[in-house]
């Protein structure tokens, strides 16, 4: 008893810090993961939105997913869609390609292409950057979201040239922003043994710090629910606090975190390592309120529907989420892996109403759209 009355001691001090604004440790985020109550842990997460967003509106985003190519070197234990060069099934996705999926996504009313794509062995900066500037010089209203620090390594590694010099040509190319893409968990440890051919956990900040200070707009992810402990999803987003208190003043930074859950099925994690995704709603409402704890230096905290479906979503709003993110016109790296949730325009707004909040269609800066 004495010892539950301790906790329950060291979690109203920590509380106190949390709403006014303070960087919890290591240590009190993991104490406040591993022992607060759900109920609680929500309530103060959703304190602290309405500190950071005020009054009741979500945000949802109209964007597709396309896929620059599924040839890649990586070759990362929880990922179904890579293939070899030489794959019968290898492609890398032409501009008729392109042409035909923008026009269904304007047509949609969409404006904005979320590209990511394998690290291709041969694909470097004239071939991204040729591509940027083809599909904005045909669709001048075209916001590119795309690729993310494992591809900007990548390329800058093949071309010989550092991050900044990377980012710079492909922004005048025509890139919007820097997707979080390839953070999994920002952990050497787990990196070596899920992703060991992909960028480290400080080569993946050093991109970001570089993007940050080019004023390029960039989001955060996790994907949990491995291998990882409890204390390194903490750590994951210490760093990521850090590097976005390193930010240039002005500059927006990371614009958004969001975690999903690992999808297991049919991937080399399950089958050689015997990894399952055992993530409850618990587990994952319990993440994000977390995350909204961790981070009050990100503005914009995303739930993810998408692996996690509808109703735990929905409840996420209610514990730190301010964010319902995409319709997702076309997504297939965590779809190949079993996630199998949908919803048109009408359905996500609905889903946010039901939820008890004011849907807004936002775009990649969080501006209210449409
Ligand atoms: S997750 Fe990305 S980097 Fe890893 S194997 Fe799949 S396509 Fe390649």
């Amino acid at each position: 008893m004495a010892a539950k009355v301790k906790k329950l001691e060291k979690s109203d001090n920590i509380f106190e810090k949390i709403l006014s604004g303070g960087f919890l440790s290591a240590g009190e985020g993991l104490f406040l993961y591993e022992n607060v109550p759900t109920s609680e842990l929500m309530a103060v997460a959703d304190a602290l939105r309405q500190k950071i967003n005020p009054g009741n509106r979500v945000g949802w985003i109209i964007d597709r997913n396309v896929n620059i190519t599924n040839i890649c070197v990586s070759g990362c234990l929880f990922c179904n869609f890579y293939r070899g060069e030489k794959s019968p099934e290898a492609y890398v996705t032409s501009m008729e390609e392109y042409e035909q999926k923008i026009e269904e996504t304007l047509a949609r009313g969409g404006d904005q292409l979320l590209l990511q794509g394998g690290l291709h062995p041969r694909l470097g900066l004239d071939f991204y950057a040729g591509l940027f500037s083809r599909l904005k010089q045909r669709y001048p209203q075209l916001k590119l979201h795309a690729l993310g620090p494992p591809e900007i390594a990548h390329i800058a590694e093949l071309e010989g040239k550092s991050y900044s010099y990377v980012l710079k040509a492909l922004t005048e190319a025509g890139l919007d922003s820097l997707p979080g893409a390839g953070a999994e968990i920002l952990s050497d440890r787990v990196r070596n043994i899920v992703s060991k051919r992909k960028c480290s956990a400080k080569v993946w900040l050093d991109v970001m710090r570089e993007a940050h200070k080019m004023g390029l707009i960039t989001s955060a992810t996790m994907m949990f629910g491995h291998i990882e402990t409890k204390a390194e999803r903490i750590e994951h987003l210490i760093k990521l606090r850090e590097v976005q208190s390193e930010k240039p003043a002005g500059a927006v930074g990371f614009i958004s975190f969001t975690p999903w859950p690992f999808q297991d099925e049919d991937t080399a994690l399950r089958r050689k390592l015997g990894v399952r995704n055992e993530t409850t709603a618990d587990d994952y409402i319990r993440l994000v309120a977390v995350s909204r704890i961790m981070l009050p230096n990100i503005r914009h905290i995303q739930a993810s529907w998408l692996t996690t479906g509808k109703d735990v979503a929905q409840l996420c709003l209610h514990g730190g989420a301010d964010d319902f993110g995409s319709i997702m016109i076309e997504e297939n790296v965590v779809s190949v892996a079993g996630a199998s949730y949908v919803f048109d325009e009408e359905g996500i707004q609905r889903a946010i109403r039901d939820a008890g909040f004011t849907p807004y269609r936002r775009n990649q800066r969080y501006e209210a759209v449409g």
